[in-house]
């Protein structure tokens, strides 16, 4: 404790006490003290009153007028008790020498205090000598007032002097006092010889015993007071009777008590509060949902319904178990079943809820039984998210699984509140077991293996195979280290294997429904060292050793052309399926090329499509639906189910009959030039169908098909970011195309695709459209050496066929302006003609409404006349990035942008004035299909029509925000009404 304080706690609880061991006032008889010398001038025991007119003992003397006095008065022997030091209290009163007339030289005003200690009364007439030393002198004592004859002429008394003097330290048991006077005229009036102590007191939370002083101070140990504890302090005992403050050391109350009474007591804390250990705190109250039942609590107890656990400290509220967990959710993949559900409404007021999930089966014969082969992850004990993992359901067992919340308390409770019940059963039976499971080669290390499909047929309550499982382990080994290998399809490798050991293995395959039950063992074995090891799969090196003496020569040159087939497949495997990453530069095509081929520099343009498409088998596909068509033949959709892959939705491009060879192989050509892409912005080719009829192009499946009628029918539907998001996507597969030196020539938003991501893919690859005959869309224009669809083509292509990255850059920039117009027609109705000569005279195309100005620059700069100084594909994808993570960029808008190009006039709204009628407007502005909506509403004029709101349109059925505003906004073009020519033109 800090001494400061103490010296603030402690107050000196009493004053000193004196103990007297003579008092002549008390004595009611003669004093009979001893005087000398004996003679008639010698001190003189008479009796008077005292100021109370009591009466007392004195002893007066008076000789002012001789000279050389010693006149000695000595008491009695006085008992010192336990004094080490006493105080001599002297009242007398003297006279005053000038007062007197017949008072001599000799006349004095003071007197001398002497003392003698002795161990017992030994004094006689003779004896100590009268003279200083043996006695000792205390003080030569001077009166304060002194007195005249004339004080007790009048009737008065004489004022008396009282003055105590110290002497000590004493040893022997008591003492003689004298007094002499040397011609003093005066009367002892009484003296007291008293000692002091210091009292009993309690202080700090410590008693301290009544002490008499020995020497100055005297350092006393107190005792802790009843209900405290701790080192004893110690208080220092004065020689003047008073305690000084309390030195080192510190008594505490107890556990349940707390200091009182200006730290004397230790009290019980009252009801209702509590101290848990002994210490200076005061008691504290109960906290939460606890009692105490007695005074002086160590602990409150928990109210009922409420515990403690037992790392709970006492200052903590009583918690409870939490309510039971909520909404239990049961998610079923195949044998596996995911648990998940909601936190209890109620913790408990704790923060340690955990969750114990209670599992049950039903048999047949014996009712709920306990659940059994099943792994749980994490363990179902104690799970502390609210989610769990059960495997190894087994089909056609009804499960039932029950959630317990559980805290810290909630053993102490008894039982937990237990969360809703979910059963779970899987219908679906288990996959039949795997069969014929052969060897198909082997090495010392490896052996390669095949199996049957698990039959007879799969039930359709089976469901398909998703992968196998290869158990295997050495036969002779007393304890094998058995492992394990997944694999999708009926084949599987097994290395790392021992050289010349026979290998026990089984197979079972996984449906949706768990695995089924595996095969019998099969053996196989390795081939001995040295003898025939297969191409290392990693690297697919061909690496031929020796070939062991009982392996024939039939048996070699199989394995020579199963080395060659592996060899083949991998390097043909790694064409097709290139590392991709996004940065410029790094799509490996190949091995050291990553060059664009055009197929038709192939003698056989076959042999392009072998080199650069998959042969599909025809079994593999199912078609479900036309979605559009192509210009060889329909496009439908349908889905891919190569064994041991996923089934997947693909496009499928058909070739449609009667084509001629030539038809053929430009319509293959595409397959050829798009399976050299490996990039996620371009589409995926799967491969093709050549060896039946229709001849088929299978790609990825783009959900929300061609781009330009994907914005169309979600007009106004994405916000500037998602836009240029998509525009992104696009300008990066362009990045790609033109790396490898690809020159698209068709860049346009119909000819990208879109999936459900809104992730865009550049697609199209067919050359046909822009050769001379066949086509007849007309997009494409007939011009010198081929087709040309003039909105999207450079000026530079059009006028002398130069096609390249640049005049890709001019059809992007098109792309942008379809994107952000949500798909209007570039050059809206103008003719072709007249496109290529606003362009000649440096028109371009305005910003679309609310396109960010950022935006149109970049178009502006695609559509530069000198290609050189157009923007590269990654430039653009860069300008792109600092938008998206610029998003405050795309909120500026311009109606114009300066610059050298001239924007084209804006024909984006048209003046409701070149209208008859207010369903022509509205098909003008692409929002034909309220029409019918306008009319029945009775918005048939244009006076009506704007003073329309939003709620207006909303009543319509216009709910698509984008489609609202376009209306809104061309509407504030219409004149006002007076300025309008009859003001209400008719519907129709
Ligand atoms: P194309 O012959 O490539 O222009 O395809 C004609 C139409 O078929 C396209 O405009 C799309 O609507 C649709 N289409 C083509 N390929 C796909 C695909 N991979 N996914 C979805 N739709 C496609």
């Amino acid at each position: 404790m800090d001494p400061r304080l103490l010296l603030l706690l402690w107050t000196p609880a009493a004053l000193a006490l004196e103990v007297t061991l003579m008092n002549t006032k008390l004595e009611t008889s003669d004093l009979g003290w001893t005087t000398y010398p004996r003679s008639s001038s010698q001190w003189d025991e008479s009796s008077g009153l005292d100021e109370e007119n009591t009466p007392v003992r004195t002893y007066e003397i008076c000789n002012p007028n001789l000279p050389q006095q010693n006149n000695w008065l000595r008491t009695n022997y006085i008992p010192r008790g336990l004094a080490h030091h006493i105080y001599v209290e002297i009242t007398f009163t003297m006279m005053e020498c000038a007062s007197i007339p017949s008072a001599g030289r000799s006349c004095k005003e003071t007197f001398n205090l002497y003392y003698y200690p002795a161990n017992s009364n030994v004094a006689t007439d003779h004896f100590p000598n009268w003279m200083e030393n043996p006695w000792i002198k205390v003080d030569t004592v001077a009166a304060d007032t002194l007195g005249r004859p004339s004080d007790r002429v009048r009737g008065g008394s004489l004022r008396s002097n009282v003055k105590t003097l110290r002497l000590g330290p004493l040893r022997e048991s008591g003492l003689y006092l004298a007094f002499l006077d040397q011609g003093a005229c005066m009367a002892l009036l009484a003296v007291r010889v008293f000692y002091r102590r210091c009292p009993a007191v309690v202080a700090s939370l410590a008693s301290f015993p009544e002490t008499v002083p020995a020497g100055l101070v005297v350092s006393v140990e107190g005792n802790c007071v009843s209900g405290a504890e701790g080192k004893r302090p110690t208080m220092y005992c004065r020689e003047d009777g008073e305690w000084a403050r309390p030195a080192a050391g510190d008594c505490v109350c107890l556990a349940g008590r707390e200091e009182t009474d200006g730290r004397t007591k230790c009290t019980a804390c009252p009801l209702g509060y509590f101290k848990q250990e002994s210490g200076e705190s005061p008691c504290q109250t109960c906290p939460q949902h606890s009692l105490s039942t007695s005074a002086g609590a160590t602990v409150c107890t928990c109210r009922a319904g409420y515990y403690r656990a037992p790392q709970d400290p006492a200052t903590d509220p009583c918690t409870k178990p939490p309510s039971p967990p909520r909404s239990i959710v049961s998610n079923l993949n195949g044998s596996t079943v995911d648990l998940e559900w909601s936190e209890p409404q109620d913790s408990g007021g704790r923060q340690d809820v955990y969750y114990e999930v209670r599992c049950r089966e039903y048999s047949a014969g014996g009712g709920w039984v306990p659940c059994s082969r099943l792994f749980f992850t994490p363990s179902p004990q104690k799970v502390e998210e609210r989610k769990l993992r059960v495997s190894g359901l087994r089909p056609q067992v009804i499960y039932n699984f029950r959630v317990l919340a559980l805290n810290g308390v909630s053993e102490r409770s008894g039982a937990p509140a237990l969360g809703e019940e979910l059963n779970v059963t899987i219908d679906r039976d288990l996959p039949h077991a795997v069969m014929g499971i052969q060897q198909t080669a082997a090495s010392a290390s490896s052996l390669s293996l095949r199996w049957n499909p698990p039959g007879p047929p799969q039930s359709p309550n089976r469901g398909n195979i998703l992968d196998y499982e290869v158990k295997y382990y050495e036969k002779d080994r007393e304890r094998p280290f058995i492992r394990f290998l997944k694999t999708p399809g009926t084949q599987a490798l097994l290395e790392g294997l021992s050289a010349g050991t026979v290998y026990v293995v089984q197979v079972r395959a996984r449906t949706e429904a768990g695995y089924g039950a595996f095969s019998g063992d099969n053996t196989f074995q390795t081939m001995a060292q040295g003898a025939f090891l297969l191409p290392d799969p990693e690297k697919a090196q061909p690496q031929v050793e020796l070939i062991a003496g009982t392996v024939g020569v039939g048996t070699v040159l199989i394995l020579i052309v199963i080395i060659i087939a592996v060899v083949c497949v991998r390097k043909h495997g790694s064409n097709k399926e290139p590392e991709y990453s996004d940065k410029p530069g790094q799509y490996l095509i190949g091995h050291n090329t990553k060059l664009y081929i055009d197929p038709f520099t192939y003698e056989d343009p076959n042999e392009a499509v072998r080199e650069f498409a998959k042969e599909i088998d025809v079994s593999y596909v199912k078609i479900e639906e036309v979605i559009g068509a192509g210009e060889f033949g329909e496009v439908c959709r349908g889905r891919l189910k190569v064994p041991g892959k996923k089934e997947n939705y693909v496009a499928i491009k058909t070739l449609k009959g009667g084509y001629t060879e030539r038809q053929r192989r430009e319509f293959l050509s595409e397959a050829s030039i798009m399976g050299q892409f490996h990039h996620p912005n371009i589409i995926h080719l799967e491969g093709v169908i050549t060896n039946n009829c229709p001849v088929m192009i299978i790609t990825e499946y783009m959900e929300n098909g061609a781009l330009d009628s994907f914005l169309r029918q979600n007009d106004g539907q994405f916000t500037p970011i998602q836009l240029v998001g998509m525009l992104r996507g696009i300008a990066s597969g362009m990045r790609y195309l033109a790396e490898m030196n690809y020159v698209h020539r068709d860049l346009a938003a119909r000819n990208i695709l879109v999936n459900s991501n809104l992730v865009c893919k550049v697609s199209d690859f067919g050359l046909s459209r822009f050769l001379q005959e066949g086509s007849t869309d007309p997009t494409y224009t007939s011009c010198l050496g081929g087709k040309i669809p003039i909105r999207w083509t450079a000026p530079e292509a059009i006028a002398f066929r130069k096609f390249t990255s640049s005049s890709d850059v001019w059809g992007y920039g098109i792309v942008m302006w379809e994107v952000m117009s949500f798909g209007e027609r570039p050059y809206w109705d103008m003719s072709n003609q007249d496109v290529i000569n606003a362009i000649e005279q440096d028109y371009r195309l305005p910003a679309p409404p609310e396109c960010p100005s950022a935006l149109h620059q970049l178009m502006l700069d695609c559509w530069q006349r000198d290609r050189a100084v157009r923007p590269r594909f990654n430039e653009i994808v860069s300008a792109l990035d600092k938008l998206i993570r610029n998003p405050a960029s795309l909120k500026i808008t311009v109606r114009e942008q300066p610059g050298s190009s001239q924007p084209l006039l804006d024909q984006r709204t048209p003046h409701y004035s070149s209208f008859s009628s207010v369903g022509e407007w509205l098909h003008a502005i692409k929002m034909g299909r309220y029409e019918d909506g306008f009319r029945n509403a009775g918005f048939t004029t244009f006076s009506r029509v704007r003073q329309m709101t939003t709620e207006d349109l909303l009543r319509i059925g216009v709910t698509l925000a984008g489609h609202q505003k376009k209306i809104l906004s061309s509407l504030q073009q219409i004149v006002p009404a007076e300025k309008m020519s009859g003001g209400s033109a008719p519907f129709y």
